[in-house]
């Protein structure tokens, strides 16, 4: 965008016309989603999605933040990676200046700019009015059942309870896919959620990004809210249970601060190792929780590590977590990650999904679920789109920048090694002289897979195979692509020896 398309200064909302906050939305549109990304889903539910972009400057861009409070919090945390973001698309932006207000435009909404609007998808930011930020999710009898239309991923929103929206209701039992890897979390879950009283306490879940935690959390809050609708479960993240604690503090209002937290029967605190190093926020913490375990209310903590590994945070709070049960989630297996692919397509009878490219989407993202997701979803996408029909070519071709990202890092070494176990050679005559068949042509093999695996340059693909030079490696490479076509015996090593490296 250029800045010309928004001249003057307006000084007022009122003064600003329709064009230039549509392009200031769109452009919005753009920095926070690219912001959310930095600073995960969480975060960004949190702090960044109540801003609202008002004016953009020749040098500077003003966004609204409800409360002065949350502005000083964010223009603390949050303003640099704004000003990172503005940067993008414009270069010469010297500040992101936050200030409080409610978004008046809110008041003359007119249904022709909710048109324009983005929809209240979780990767996108919806505008909500007010952009309130409220009490975490209580989720009492009283709470309006989530609306069942809302699309994948979609927050209930803007309920009276603020925050009640931050239960996404796709994160069920239902919806959890279980196998090897995830089996003990899933089970003592599944306890907490339908026991009585309390099982262990406190359930500890840990793994790393993406591998479940916030769905098994969700998803006992979702069943105990149905099981048993006269329980009071809070959810929130520890970063949630922060800004709440140092809000109470600031406005001299623990007591209800207390209340809230230590009156629930199920307490949930997701990504707690946010608050390793933040000590007064530890201390409250650690009080709410030995009241609520000594009056025996059922608390259930998740964080990226185990008790013992979160470092910054006091011993006593450590070894506290440890009491009940810690259960880890393991990275997941293929079978898993197709599981979980082929969950999410039978939700979607009317799409078609090759086995070969479920299998494939499986092999190559396998360190985090939601990757795993979101790229099936930007295949759907296409298709839909574009009318293509969904093959290993079309996938290959739309997934390429992720492919390339979750590409295993095969060093050269380790194909050279490989062949030559594989046709019984030395290791050393990959740099040899010798020109015998009975090694050129492995050598050659292994050369085409540098190529192909790695992303050397012929040169140093040659330094790599006794100092060759790169029209030798050209040569084999060309060799091997030509070979590959007549003799299929040399076709079935070189296909295995790709499998094996890319495992
Ligand atoms: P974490 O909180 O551990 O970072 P999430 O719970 O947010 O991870 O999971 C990331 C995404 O992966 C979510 O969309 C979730 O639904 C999905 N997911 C993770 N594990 C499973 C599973 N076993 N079955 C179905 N979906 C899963
Ligand atoms: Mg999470």
């Amino acid at each position: 965008m250029q800045d010309g398309d928004l001249p003057g200064t307006p000084e007022s909302d009122a003064e600003f016309c329709d064009d230039n906050q549509r392009a200031l939305d769109l452009l919005w549109l753009g920095v926070s989603q690219r912001a959310a990304v930095t600073v995960g889903e969480a975060s960004y539910n949190s702090w960044l999605r109540p801003l609202r972009p008002v004016a953009l400057h020749d040098t500077h861009v003003v966004l609204l933040a409800p409360t002065a409070f949350l502005r000083d919090w964010i223009s603390n945390k949050y303003k640099g990676i704004l000003e990172r973001e503005f940067r993008v698309d414009i270069p010469h932006l010297r500040e992101v200046v936050i200030e409080v207000g409610l978004d008046a435009r809110l008041d003359l909404v007119n249904s022709d700019r909710q048109a324009v609007r983005p929809t209240a998808d979780a990767a996108v930011p919806a505008p909500r009015k007010g952009g309130a930020i409220e009490a975490p999710a209580i989720i009492t009898p009283a709470d309006a059942p989530a609306p069942s239309h809302a699309p994948r991923g979609a927050r209930t929103s803007d309920s009276d309870q603020g925050l009640a929206n931050v239960l996404d209701q796709n994160l069920t039992f239902d919806n959890f896919v279980v196998g090897k890897p995830n089996e003990l979390a899933y089970a003592a879950a599944r306890r907490v959620a339908d026991a009585d009283g309390v099982a262990f306490n406190p359930l500890f879940l840990y793994a790393g990004v993406g591998l479940g935690k916030t769905h098994l959390m969700h998803a006992i809050a979702w069943h105990i809210r149905k099981l048993r609708p006269e329980r009071k479960v809070l959810y929130v993240t520890a970063e949630m249970f922060m800004y709440h604690f140092i809000k109470a503090v600031r406005f001299r209002d623990t007591m209800s601060f207390k209340d809230r937290f230590r009156s629930v029967d199920v307490l949930m605190v997701d990504d707690l190792q946010f608050i390793s190093g933040k000590e007064s926020t530890q201390e409250e913490f650690f009080h709410t929780f030995n009241e609520l375990i000594d009056r025996n209310h059922q608390i259930v903590v998740s964080a990226d590590r185990s008790p013992s590994d979160l470092e910054g945070m006091e011993e006593r709070v450590r070894s506290r977590l440890a009491w009940g049960l810690v259960a880890d989630i393991h990275p997941t297996d293929f079978e898993l990650r197709v599981g979980i692919l082929e969950q999410k397509l039978a939700l979607q009878p009317d799409v078609k999904v090759p086995r070969e490219v479920v299998e494939f989407l499986a092999h190559r993202i396998t360190s985090n679920v939601r990757e795993l997701e979101g790229a099936m979803r930007r295949v759907i996408a296409y298709h839909a789109l574009m009318g293509r029909a969904i093959s290993l070519d079309m996938v290959q071709e739309v997934l390429a920048d992720v492919l390339r990202a979750h590409a295993r890092k095969v060093s050269i070494d380790d194909i050279q090694r490989k062949v030559a176990e594989h046709y019984n050679i030395r290791m050393a005559e990959m740099s040899s002289a010798r020109r015998a068949r009975a090694v050129a042509r492995p050598r050659q093999v292994a050369m085409f897979l540098a190529k192909r695996l790695t992303s050397r340059s012929l040169p140093e693909i040659g330094r790599k195979f006794g100092n060759r030079d790169h029209t030798t490696v050209l040569h084999g490479v060309r060799r091997i692509e030509e070979l590959i076509q007549s003799d299929m015996s040399l076709a079935e090593d070189v296909r295995l020896l790709e499998a094996a490296l890319s495992n």
